[in-house]
């Protein structure tokens, strides 16, 4: 909790939950990003919180975007991005997309397959392509799956087919996993990426770049490593598998660069038991899973959650959101510690959602705006 954004919250006059997120410490994130990676470009991944003013922001102190529609191409530009640093990272593209992309200017796409690329070859003529490879994600608290990339001993076919095609053969790109708590976890991947760019080289094809993708975590209850720990990881596993040839470089922090810039506020609405016996309260907030608590599924991530009560005795609790949708429960399996004299209007702060929250938010479930986000 920063003073600004408790300073704010004790001004703000409108009811119902909202997220602040302090640019500052943005900022600061941006900064320690460039600074533990001094080589590496910035692109910022939109999705994690496309507000315009943190957009300005990035823009203004260098970062380049990852963008995944037109939409968010649209938002980067309008913030001040020049077409030259934005990618148009996602592998699912309509062609008619990737065409008004490449009208925006945009020239550097991300692919996984052949039918892809060959959309880019139609849609955005002579562009560079990455080709994206499948990552087990092991470790992170909000793996990727299979959805996104290829098993690399595709990639050199998928980026061959590129080549043929006009466009150009550019570099290969992966994400370890969104909240990856292993500094290590992108070793494997670059080892991969090294025997891509050897098998291309032997093909005649002259790769450049690794796309590091996302994956830096956020502090949320448990510690996390420091960005100067994956720095200094990822770049021993540079010099391990690319030597003296070493790649371009770019990342796409999401979560690392806005998580912790932003605070929701919150209301206890009920607390109640189920019988008489249970020692576990159900407590009721104004905002769940469909008001930007997206991530608390499968309990995947546990916010921690701050009260005007804090230090005074705890006690296990169900905590759900405010729906008629039985899913709208966060955490049960694992119930959470809040405080015995917390009370029904209480005010909760939910820390470290400054990422994928207003994103997931939905339009007006049950009648719920969406949630409300500011800036300071
Ligand atoms: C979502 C996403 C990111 C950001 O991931 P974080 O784990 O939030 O840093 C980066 N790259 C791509 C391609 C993404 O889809």
């Amino acid at each position: 909790m920063t003073a600004r954004i408790q300073e704010f919250l004790r001004t703000r006059r409108e009811d119902g939950p909202c997220v602040v997120v302090d640019l500052d410490v943005v900022r600061d994130n941006y900064e320690a990003f460039a600074r533990s990676l001094p080589d590496t470009r910035v692109f910022y991944a939109v999705k994690a919180n496309p507000d315009p003013a943190i957009l300005r922001l990035l823009a203004s102190l260098g970062s380049c975007f990852d963008t995944a529609s037109v939409a968010e191409i649209e938002m980067a530009l309008a913030a001040g991005a020049t077409a030259d640093r934005l990618s148009f990272g996602n592998t699912i593209k309509k062609e008619r997309d990737v065409e008004t992309a490449y009208m925006l200017g945009v020239r550097l796409f991300a692919v996984d397959c052949q039918a892809e690329v060959e959309k880019i070859a139609r849609a955005a003529p002579g562009s560079r392509v990455f080709c994206r490879i499948l990552c087990d994600g092991a470790g992170a608290e909000w793996p990727l799956s299979r959805k996104f990339g290829c098993d690399p001993d595709m990639a050199t076919d998928v980026l061959e087919h590129a080549h043929r095609l006009g466009l150009e053969a550019y570099g290969v790109s992966f994400h370890v996993g969104s909240q990856q708590g292993n500094v290590d976890a992108w070793d494997q991947a670059l080892a991969s990426s090294s025997a891509i760019f050897r098998e291309c080289a032997e093909r005649g094809m002259h790769l450049s770049m690794v796309n590091l993708g996302g994956g830096f975590p956020t502090r949320y209850l448990k510690p996390v490593p420091g960005v100067e720990n994956y720095g200094d990881a990822i770049y021993r596993g540079l010099v391990k598998h690319f030597g003296n040839h070493m790649p371009e470089t770019i990342i796409e922090p999401g979560r690392g660069m806005v998580g912790n810039a932003g605070i929701i506020e919150a209301e206890v609405v009920l607390i109640s038991k189920k019988s008489e016996e249970d020692d576990v309260r159900w407590v009721y907030l104004d905002i769940g899973k469909f008001g930007g608590l997206a991530e608390t599924m499968d309990e995947a991530i546990r916010y921690p959650i701050r009260t005007r009560h804090d230090g005074a005795d705890m006690a296990p609790c169900v905590l759900a959101g405010p729906t008629c949708d039985s899913a709208d429960v966060m955490y049960e399996k694992t119930p959470y510690l809040l405080p015995v004299t917390l009370e029904i209007g209480d005010k909760v702060l939910i820390e470290g959602t400054g990422a994928y929250t207003t994103t997931y938010s939905a339009v007006a479930f049950n009648g719920f705006p969406p949630l409300r986000s500011y800036t300071i």
